[in-house]
């Protein structure tokens, strides 16, 4: 016998009956987005893995660290897409769907690839539902799509959730933030973690996401991005803050807050939830003013958030919101009893399921405990023998499960045998 292959670490099977749920939690959530207006958009699996070093910025840890690149047989580096808006932006961009003078707005979900060390609520295949809003955006598109993730926040009833906010402020002020940072930073270098002392180098705005309690230390008296932002971008972060207020939406100011993609300008925000533990965020994005025009396409704004469909799994399971799974799938079970009346079998499930009811072969067993075991197992509510008697009359004999009436039907009258399965099933 040989070694079972199992999946990879940090991959998840999704078995039944969670696989229907976990679909339902995409429907549901997209389902929000939809009333948002926004439209859905399917992206590849993979891209050049160009793509996420010009977006995500080639500093950053999911560049650096995370991403699954490989090259393909015709030597072209490719990487499997670890999120959705670089994505999203490249097809809207070669599709000719983001235009100056109009706005779009797309949502993609589905799986992405992280190699990141696998923990609670952290996995290296791992799904999101994103949106973004292209176009010429005022900060009210900001808010507006935060108050759509709030709906998601009030309709799942996701426990004790919170909305950090804050401003990255814009190309015209950034530079002198990142001056500031990088002085204050130099000065305290001898404190810092190792990562942080590259980071300082190459990406200071990413300190700022440290956890080591050393680089903690140091970040309680950083300079303050707010404290840097130019007129527009001040003006930018006093209308969100606003428009949420007037929208009574909650949110905490979080100057740290730098979420860990390059391509954020004015607006980041995260929804967080102290029900997850310590991978805390369930929804999170902000505003990418230059992203567009750096991937080829026109100079225009966009604004987007991604959710991890997993967390919002576990907050669900933890408010009972879950979705529930309608049972039972199956609805009859065929057995035959003798391999003469296998083709009546298949002829009357084919016909059922044509007819709307679910229905399943059992052909491998001549025993009747078995047929009764199998029809339990899926859930069955009725079965149906076709044996010698049944053959001979062109009959079928069919057991409620439940109430253990047998009723014998005539085996061409399918739609008549399907309408009274129906109406058993589904009282009127
Ligand atoms: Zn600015
Ligand atoms: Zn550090």
């Amino acid at each position: 016998m040989s070694l079972p292959i199992r999946a990879p670490r940090g991959v998840k099977d999704i078995i039944p009956p969670d696989a229907i749920r976990f679909e339902k939690i995409f429907e549901d959530t997209t389902g929000i987005l939809e009333t948002g207006g926004f439209q859905k958009i399917l992206l590849p699996l993979f891209e050049s893995a160009t793509l996420f070093s010009r977006s995500i910025g080639g500093a950053t840890d999911i560049v650096e660290k995370e991403m699954y690149t490989f090259e393909d047989k015709g030597g072209d580096l490719f990487a499997l897409r670890p999120e959705g808006t670089a994505s999203l932006l490249r097809a809207a961009i070669e599709h000719h769907l983001v235009d100056p003078g109009k706005i779009v707005r797309l949502s993609y979900g589905g799986p992405m690839f992280r190699h990141e060390r696998p923990q609670a609520g952290r996995l290296r295949q791992f799904h999101q539902i994103g949106a973004e809003i292209l176009g010429p955006l005022t900060p009210s598109d900001d808010v507006d799509l935060i108050s759509l993730i709030h709906r998601m926040a009030v309709s799942f009833s996701i426990p004790s959730w919170r909305l950090l906010l804050n401003n990255m402020g814009c190309s015209v002020c950034r530079p002198s933030y990142r001056e500031a940072l990088v002085l204050y930073l130099s000065q305290h270098e001898q404190s810092l973690c190792p990562t942080c002392r590259h980071r300082t180098k190459v990406n200071p705005l990413r300190v700022l996401d440290c956890k080591t309690p050393s680089c903690q230390n140091i970040l309680e008296t950083v300079p303050r991005i707010t404290d840097f932002l130019c007129p527009k971008s001040q003006s930018h972060f006093e209308q969100v803050k606003s428009e949420l207020d007037s929208l009574d939406i909650p949110y905490t100011l979080s100057h740290q807050l730098v979420r860990g993609l390059d391509y954020y300008t004015e607006t980041t925000f995260e929804f967080v939830s102290d029900a997850l533990g310590a991978q805390s965020t369930w929804a999170a994005g902000g505003r990418y003013d230059g992203l567009c025009q750096e991937l080829g396409g026109p100079d225009i704004p966009g604004f987007g958030f991604a959710a991890g469909v997993e967390r919002l799994w576990l907050l669900r399971e933890k408010a009972g919101t879950l979705p529930v799974v309608a049972s039972p799938p199956v609805w009859m079970t065929v057995f035959p009893l003798m391999t003469e009346a296998r083709p009546s079998a298949l002829k009357l499930i084919r016909n059922l399921r044509e007819n709307s009811i679910p229905t399943t072969g059992f052909f491998g067993s001549v025993k009747i405990k078995s047929a009764f075991r199998q029809a339990e197992r899926e859930g069955s509510r009725f079965i149906a023998f076709i044996g010698e008697d049944e053959l001979r009359s062109e009959t079928v004999l069919i057991k409620d499960l439940k109430t253990g009436e047998q009723t014998s039907y005539p085996i061409k009258e399918f739609s008549f045998i399907a309408q009274n399965i129906r109406k058993t099933i589904l009282p009127a």
